[in-house]
């Protein structure tokens, strides 16, 4: 018998999973269309807006003024905000598909990649991603703690995650007082005595994964330049000076650009300075018989293949560097839910154009957008079309889905509360939103963000 899904008597009824970016484009992708939806949009935090509000660094506010355009999307009488509730967690996979026809995953990418070298896990190394976390507010990072009164600090890495982590470390304290960064973190940052800051590329100049925007900015920080730790690095084989001349590299040629105006600063009387270093790979951390790590040895590359292809080769050639405190930003990494197939390798939902994939078969109402889709790569605009590219397979399955047994939000909203949990909705966060900004406004910030979930939960009541 053919459904009546997606018909004003009955509207097709959307579980949204996340509600960063990709699941607030997914969300618009779905109101937009012509077939009658009913959204419900979950969050495991209080907040939404996952990556803008915890990922986005606190000196790129204008990033941020997305948030806009979901509030708008979260305004519609199509959707509704749930937070405070954990997906996998607080109520499963398979007690959700009662009431939703169909549940679209965009959680993100919230663990890391590994190095896979000796003494990664030492002391003194931490994650990127617990970093960014932590200076952001998440309530599940508050109590992390860095090392901050080493002087050399070294991250391996060179995309835009190194940046935002690289940039924060050389920022001074009045850089950043006036941001949302949360109170923990700027106190942490005005004691630190970090007087040098190492990036670390595998790769050549031409190669470097951040983009121009990210690398301009470290030629105008207030007390600290950019320097070259081997200034020969700059120079260019044939094949990297090939892939400049592809015009899809424009932004990698404007990064070249940018880093050769660098060897013009005089870094002389910085306070600070920030070493980029090209053509390295680690290959262990070394403690020098102490408990935590004090050095970073390194294998010089060279790079193999054709243009546009260029891998780092090891050519065997070792150097050792004191290393005080180390970040690894070598990419983010999916989590599983259960409940949903994961692709262990790849840290993501294994997935055709979003519809998720289950030994080779499509896992019926089952989709996902975003980083847990396609891995963690892009800027947040990037998450749209994909957004829209598994909404559009969703909707073309729509004769195909099977419809929930109890399509009501009120007996899903019963059944949350009978496992006593305290679901937040949108006007709530309007609540906490604006506690937060008075706050902020009152010690001269733009936003002090709650740092835990029951102060979170006190703001609304
Ligand atoms: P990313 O852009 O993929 O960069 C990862 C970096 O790690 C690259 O430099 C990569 O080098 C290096 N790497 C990977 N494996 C390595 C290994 N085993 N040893 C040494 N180096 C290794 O990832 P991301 O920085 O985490 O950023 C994720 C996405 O978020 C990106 O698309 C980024 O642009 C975006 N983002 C944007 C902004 C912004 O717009 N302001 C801010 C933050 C993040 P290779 O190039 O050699 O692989």
């Amino acid at each position: 018998m053919p459904s009546d899904l997606g018909t004003e008597q009955r509207p097709l009824r959307v579980a949204v999973v996340g509600s960063g970016p990709s699941g607030f484009y997914a969300a618009e992708a779905l109101c937009k269309s012509d077939v009658h939806v009913k959204i419900d949009m979950f969050d495991r935090l209080p907040a939404p807006f996952g990556l803008v509000r915890y990922g986005v660094a606190p000196d790129h506010q204008k990033i941020k003024n997305v948030i806009r355009v979901y509030e708008k999307t979260a305004a519609r009488d199509e959707v509704s905000f749930y937070g405070n509730v954990g997906v996998g967690e607080d109520i499963s996979v398979a007690d959700m598909r009662k009431y939703y026809d169909a549940i679209l995953f965009t959680v993100g990418a919230a663990s890391d990649r590994r190095l896979g070298i000796d003494g990664e896990d030492l002391p003194g190394s931490y994650t990127a991603t617990e970093f960014v976390a932590w200076y952001n507010g998440h309530p599940d990072y508050r109590d992390r703690r860095f090392d901050l009164s080493q002087e050399v600090a070294v991250i391996i890495g060179q995309g835009n995650v190194a940046m935002d982590v690289s940039r924060i470390l050389c920022k001074s304290v009045d850089e950043l007082s006036k941001t949302d960064i949360a109170r923990h973190a700027l106190e942490a940052l005005a004691e630190s005595r970090i007087k040098e800051v190492h990036m670390i590329g595998r790769r050549g100049p031409a190669q470097a994964a951040f983009t121009p925007v990210e690398i301009r900015e470290f030629g105008e920080l207030e007390s600290c330049v950019p320097v070259f730790a081997n200034p020969d690095d700059l120079s260019l084989s044939p094949a990297s000076q090939a892939e400049l001349e592809d015009p899809r590299n424009a932004p990698k040629k404007k990064n070249y650009e940018i880093l050769r105006g660098f060897r013009d600063l005089d870094s002389g009387s910085a306070a600070r300075k920030f070493y980029i270093h090209f053509f390295q790979s680690p290959t262990a951390l070394l403690s020098d018989g102490g408990d935590r790590v004090a050095r970073l040895e390194l294998e010089r590359n060279e790079l193999t293949g054709d243009p546009g292809k260029q891998k780092a080769q090891g050519t065997g050639g070792k150097s050792v560097m004191p290393c005080g405190i180390l970040f690894r930003s070598v990419g983010y990494r999916g989590l599983p839910i259960e409940g949903v197939p994961f692709h262990e390798q790849w840290g993501v939902f294994p997935n055709e154009g979003g519809r998720i994939q289950d030994d080779g078969q499509t896992a019926t109402g089952l989709y996902t957008a975003g980083w847990i889709k396609r891995g963690p790569s892009g800027v947040i605009g990037t998450n749209k079309p994909d957004a829209e590219e598994t909404v559009g397979n969703l909707l073309a399955d729509i004769g195909s889905l099977v419809p929930c047994s109890q399509p009501d939000s009120a007996a899903m909203e019963a059944d949350l509360s009978s496992r006593n949990i305290r679901y937040i909705r949108f006007e709530d966060w309007k609540k906490i939103d604006a506690a937060e900004v008075a706050n902020g406004e009152a010690v001269g910030k733009i936003r002090e963000k709650f740092v835990s979930v029951d102060e979170m939960l006190a703001a609304v009541s």
